[in-house]
């Protein structure tokens, strides 16, 4: 079925698109984009004042799971985000057990897929259990799927370790 959004203020900069426009959705894809779309036999909706914008990325999220589930876990927090137009997420490590290494990013990739309703990029600690004193398994991580480093809250204060962690991560970065 068919899907004709009319009238909708259409924000992409991935085609300096900045208006209003309709857009037809056929099935899962967009099929044009454009003034005064007849889209015949579709479902017509019309999105006079309303903004219509690609799927948004929310890199600061704490999702809490493992470990603090009576604050919010993955399902709870993927769905949340994917009702307010959220297609893509990056959960912060201050997790427990911590997200310090490639089995608990792994763990948090694979729960994602079993019950998330977005998409979920972890982030691994900088350092072991978030206490900004010994650098974290950022290579492991990365193996795992780990897409950025941060001890969330807290500035790592010893220098060396900050040094070692960023100079890890960027080569890290480079290799994956
Ligand atoms: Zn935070």
């Amino acid at each position: 079925m068919a899907l004709l959004l009319k009238n909708a203020h259409v924000v992409d900069p991935s085609v300096e698109l900045d208006g209003v426009v309709d857009v037809l959705i056929d099935g899962d894809k967009i099929a044009e984009v454009g003034e005064n779309l007849a889209g015949e036999g579709a479902e017509v909706r019309d999105l006079s004042g309303k903004y219509l914008v690609p799927g948004l990325v929310d890199m600061h999220v704490h999702l809490r799971e493992p470990g603090y589930e009576v604050k919010e876990d993955i399902e709870s927090g993927t769905r949340a985000a994917a009702k307010g137009g959220f297609t893509g997420v990056c959960s912060m490590p201050n997790t427990d057990p911590v997200t310090d290494n490639g089995t608990v990013v792994e763990f948090v990739k694979s729960r994602a897929a079993e019950v998330g309703h977005c998409r979920v990029y972890p982030s691994g600690a900088m350092t072991r259990g978030l206490k900004g004193e010994a650098m974290s398994e950022m290579g492991d991580m990365v193996a795992h799927g780990a897409v950025a480093f941060t001890d969330d809250g807290r500035g790592v204060q010893a220098r060396a370790c900050s040094v070692a962690a960023w100079t890890t991560a960027r080569c890290s970065a480079r290799s994956s």
